[in-house]
């Protein structure tokens, strides 16, 4: 069955796959999203016996309908290859009371990597079945993880160029270095003087500004996101939900049919809607434990109905949560909405003009499958701590955050079907956070004693990502406002 795309803000016209992600954005401001989310039609018994890329190949292609078997095959490949640390890809390891996903075997060692690392191939495939012509330019905004996820995704990789925006302050030293160290001939890293929020509002100015896009093209180029809200990127991450759900059946830990829930530390909504993108395929999950640190946007909104952007921005170890727009909420938002583009729109709008929305109660009935709870700092370190004296195993500053909020939904609900816990990043990502909240006494060190030390703690290695940037030169150094972006940008492609 073919599945198209249509955009949450639009009249309901509909394009393929291909050029979905290619466009990443609808010209109206709004999100692609699929006509209707397609049932997977395998058995999940034979589903157990496939490794993670056939896994892959089965959910993508019920998506991806206009890509031949061969074309999606060859990016899967390109894309899970031994760039992973482990050829499991994605291992699922018992701790405490839930399984913890590893999504961060990859090149950056944080969950991005699940998606960016094929989005380049889907979107010169797409580009290649489209016959577009001019040169892709990747913009992308990112509160740390994404932009580094990316540019590795898209380094050198002939007929695109990637342009990151983050902002200046806001991310970790050691997601810094790993991004203004960069290699490939076509990356370009900005530094932006505001926060995520100003970076991603700022490109999404770009990719609605047809002016911008006339120049662009006459120049030979024409803009696409890397962002999470390009289809994209969502569809790879329904991959591992999937494949999470059938090894731990083919494990004996669940039963075909058996109902579990998924705990996902949330920034832009795009993780957990992959979970929610499962279900809607057929994969028995219960709730979707929505995570957040202390920018608790998503916790009220579920609370109360009422989204309220309009608070303080508040800096914490959790840096690729501390978002108040998360952008794929719209494509919950459009569905409980009963796909009413019209309903949408207004509150998008209002979200624009004032900050805020308010869904209707029916709206809210829509979203039952989800709870969403919140950690703070202090309750995040001690979780690092608790987790690690229980289980010697360290906890990302990210994951803690989802561990701490799935200990308060088992003492509210109760609920105690067996539980994913959707790991985003390697502790080694967040070193000093990590170890600061095991013991005070790793304040004084610098960041690479800091990564010894957690290799004698934890007895996980080192990841290569982390010894390649303690020598890397930093290649990139460019700061602006974020209201000069597109100068910026224009600058980068020489266009004046
Ligand atoms: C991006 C990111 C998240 C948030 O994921 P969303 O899909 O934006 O909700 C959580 N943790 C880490 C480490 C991330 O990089």
């Amino acid at each position: 069955m073919q599945v198209l795309y249509k955009s949450t803000r639009g009249t309901g016209d509909k394009i393929t796959a291909s050029q979905a992600i290619l466009k990443g954005l609808s010209d109206d401001g709004g999100l692609f999203v699929p006509d209707s989310i397609p049932k997977l039609d395998v058995d999940p018994e034979t589903l157990s016996k496939m490794n993670y890329q056939e896994i892959a190949y089965e959910v993508m292609s019920r998506f991806l309908t206009d890509f031949t078997e061969e074309e999606l095959k060859a990016c899967i490949e390109k894309a899970y290859d031994s760039k992973f640390d482990t050829e499991e890809i994605v291992p699922l390891v018992k701790k405490g009371n839930a399984y913890i996903m590893e999504l961060f075997h990859g090149p950056t060692i944080a969950f991005k990597d699940m998606a960016l690392s094929i989005l380049p191939h889907l979107l010169t495939t797409a580009a290649k079945k489209n016959q577009v012509k001019n040169d892709i330019v990747i913009l992308t905004a990112t509160s740390g993880d994404t932009g580094k996820a990316a540019m590795a995704g898209f380094a050198d990789v002939p007929g695109t160029k990637i342009i990151v925006f983050y902002p200046k302050n806001g991310v970790s030293p050691v997601q810094e270095k790993q991004m203004v160290t960069q290699k490939g001939e076509n990356t370009y890293v900005v530094g932006i003087t505001g926060n995520f929020d100003d970076a991603q509002t700022g490109v999404k100015k770009m990719f609605n500004d047809h002016e911008l896009a006339k120049e662009l093209d006459q120049a030979g180029y024409q803009f696409s996101s890397a962002n999470s809200i390009n289809i994209g990127r969502l569809v790879p991450q329904v991959a591992y939900y999937v494949y999470a759900y059938v090894k731990l059946m083919e494990r004996g830990e669940i039963q075909n049919g058996q109902e579990i829930n998924a705990v996902v530390p949330t920034g832009n909504f795009g993780n957990i809607l992959a979970a929610y993108y499962a279900k809607q395929m057929g994969i028995p999950y219960g709730k979707f434990i929505c995570a957040s640190n202390e920018n608790k946007v998503l916790y009220d909104f579920f609370r109360t109905g009422c989204y309220d952007r309009n608070r303080e921005f508040i800096l914490t170890s959790s840096p690729s949560m501390d978002i108040l727009i998360s952008s794929n909420l719209e494509r919950l938002i459009y569905r409980v909405a009963g796909e009413d583009s019209e309903k949408n729109r207004e509150l998008m709008g209002e979200l624009t003009k004032t900050g805020t929305y308010h869904i209707t109660p029916e709206m809210e009935d829509g979203l039952k499958e989800f709870y969403g709870n919140y950690a703070t700092e202090e309750e995040t370190a001690r979780t690092i701590r608790k987790f690690y004296e229980e289980n010697q195993y360290v906890l990302d500053t990210h994951t803690a955050v989802a561990a701490e909020v799935y200990e308060k939904y088992l003492v509210e609900t109760g609920d105690e079907k067996p539980a994913v816990i959707a790991s985003t990043a390697s502790p080694y990502k967040f070193t000093r956070s990590v170890l600061t909240a095991i013991d005070p006494k790793y304040g004084d060190m610098d960041d690479f004693t800091l990564a010894e030390e957690l290799e004698k703690l934890s007895g996980v290695k080192i990841p290569k990502a982390i010894e390649e940037i303690r020598t890397a030169p930093v290649r990139h150094n460019t700061v602006a406002e974020a209201a000069d972006m597109p100068q910026v940008v224009k600058k980068i492609l020489k266009i004046q």
